[in-house]
């Protein structure tokens, strides 16, 4: 029996992975089908009451057929559950090298603060005199935040980096309406390695992208940039450090450029922790910039729970700050969430209620517990790391840029070429020695880029041996026997490479019982 198409005893075993086993299971790493494909009609973990007849008034809508729900015991639901959160790659389990992304540890003092029951029991309509600390907590976060970006004003609302991006950008664009100019600056100005979301969020707010290119040594071109400002630009969107991992050393001539013509800077803000406590964006001139909690301050991201992304705004911008303000008056904290209690011209709301509670404890915590001194060591560590990454591979692998990095080293794919191994290939192949792929194919100027993002929270001997699995893979590759290999990989994954462009084409976006069954392959029939 072909056990890669069937299904054994509940336990459905992937069509794209190559098992060898009888059940499926790979060593202890169990296979796990969907929970509606377990279990029996029936079956339950509790125990209730025959429910008491009642006459129901739904005018005939009543339901005819089963509902459909999955019969499982206690322990099969728990066992369910359990499996598939192993299933997650965490910052918990090892080395997450993903630039960009700012990957590290969430130290476990910031949990505990999160869970005192004073904090994590509030609810956001608790009446504003019963939480007078948690809007104390605000504040004090959004201090620190503005004493470490030497900002006057702070936005606390947005729920992530790319909400912060839509947020500043809103306050830019407010403050050219009431300059009468939001008619006439429709051009927002990003370079080309921008992160995505600077392009979307200018467009969203129907302003046109205009890219900047970099120039050799993966800066922006200063005299492209000059060429570019005129009286048609509202802003230009930058990130410092860039997305190639290098801080942009022009960057007080690039800011009064764009303040000259008129125009705003916006400054992502996600590569922060390479410069905390080093730099403040406020003396570069910065008009605003989005701090990305769940990166610099370590708070979790991704599959880990919502993100906070809060918008330091210069003294230009700062009437535009969207409500809700936390204003002190007296000895009382309130919340400001009108026209009557604010001075400026708040350019609306952004989100119910007041920001992600359950970040800005964590992050305070994580700020309080390093402290100034702390903080710095942060941003200077976490350089470190990645220039001892650089160091150690920039023979082995190409190093896309001279000199030494930020936070992230970055490698372009020209130690592969020949070789019939992709960037894809290479990262495949990591997995297999037990690392999460770096960032591929981005910034985009970067040919088959891999951007490695080691943060400062691995230790010296993790690093290391991240190093030699990364030198091993890339000498593998240029042997030129290895091609075959590379392309299989990876091979001890519980799936192998599924066929991403299927999967983005003909996507199945919902599970139907006659979808899948048994014996049959999803990735098939997708295609079918
Ligand atoms: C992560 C990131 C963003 C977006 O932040 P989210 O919190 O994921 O929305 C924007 N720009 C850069 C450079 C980033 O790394």
């Amino acid at each position: 029996m072909d056990r890669s198409q069937g299904r054994t005893g509940g336990i459905v075993t992937g069509g794209a992975s190559a098992s060898a086993t009888f059940t499926g299971n790979r060593a202890l790493q169990i296979e796990e089908p969907l929970i509606f494909e377990m279990g029996q009609a029936g079956r339950t973990g509790v125990d209730l009451p025959e429910p008491p007849k009642v006459e129901d008034r739904l005018n005939g809508l009543r339901r005819g057929g089963e509902i459909g729900l999955p019969g499982l015991s206690e322990p099969q639901v728990v066992q369910h559950f359990t499996r598939l959160s192993q299933k997650n790659y965490a910052i918990d389990m090892g080395v997450y090298p993903l630039g960009s992304c700012t990957m590290k540890h969430n130290p476990r003092v910031n949990e505990k603060v999160a869970r005192l029951a004073g904090i994590g029991d509030l609810h956001p309509l608790q009446p504003v005199s019963t939480v007078q600390g948690a809007l104390e907590l605000i504040d004090r976060l959004a201090h620190w935040l503005k004493t470490l970006t030497g900002m006057p004003a702070v936005a606390m609302s947005p729920a992530a980096g790319a909400h912060g991006e839509m947020c500043g950008m809103m306050a830019i664009a407010a403050a050219l309406e009431a300059k009468g100019e939001r008619a006439t600056r429709r051009t927002v100005l990003a370079p080309e390695s921008a992160h995505g979301t600077n392009p979307a969020t200018a467009a969203a707010l129907g302003f046109t992208v205009k890219p900047i290119p970099a120039n050799d040594k993966g800066r922006v071109d200063l005299d492209a940039l000059k060429a570019a400002l005129g009286p048609d630009v509202a802003a230009i969107m930058l990130t410092n450090p860039n997305t190639c991992g290098l801080f942009e050393s022009e960057i007080i001539e690039i800011s009064t450029a764009v303040h000259a013509a008129g125009a705003y800077f916006y400054c992502d803000g996600a590569n922060f922790n390479a410069i905390v406590g080093r730099v403040r964006p406020g003396d570069l001139g910065v008009d605003c910039m989005h701090i990305n909690l769940h990166k610099t301050f370590s708070t979790p991201h991704g599959g880990g729970g919502p993100g906070a992304g809060p918008v330091v705004l210069s003294q230009a911008l700062a009437p535009y700050a969207p409500y809700p303000w936390i204003v002190k008056s007296g000895d009382v904290w309130t919340v400001a969430e009108d026209g009557a209690t604010v001075d400026g011209q708040p350019l609306g709301r952004l989100k119910a209620f007041h920001g992600q509670m359950g970040m800005f404890t964590r992050a305070l915590a994580y700020i309080m517990s390093h402290g100034a001194d702390g903080l710095k060591q942060v941003a200077e560590d976490a350089v470190l790391s990645a220039n001892y990454v650089m160091a150690a591979l920039k023979d082995t692998m190409t190093p896309a840029f001279d000199g030494p990095c930020m936070h992230e080293a970055l490698f372009d794919d020209s130690f592969l070429k020949d070789t019939g191994v992709s960037t894809l290939d290479f990262a495949k192949a990591m997995i297999d020695e037990g690392y999460h792929p770096m960032t591929m194919y981005f910034p985009l100027v970067v040919h088959g880029a891999m951007l490695i993002e080691p943060t400062e929270s691995q230790a010296k001997e993790d690093l290391d041996q991240f190093i030699a699995a990364l030198k091993s893979l890339a000498e593998r590759a240029k042997s030129g026997t290895a091609a075959e290999a590379f392309k299989a990989a990876p091979l001890y994954s519980p799936r192998r490479r599924l066929d991403e462009t299927l999967a983005a084409r003909k996507p199945v976006l919902r599970w139907r019982p006659s979808n899948n069954p048994p014996g049959s392959d999803p990735m098939k029939q997708a295609a079918e």
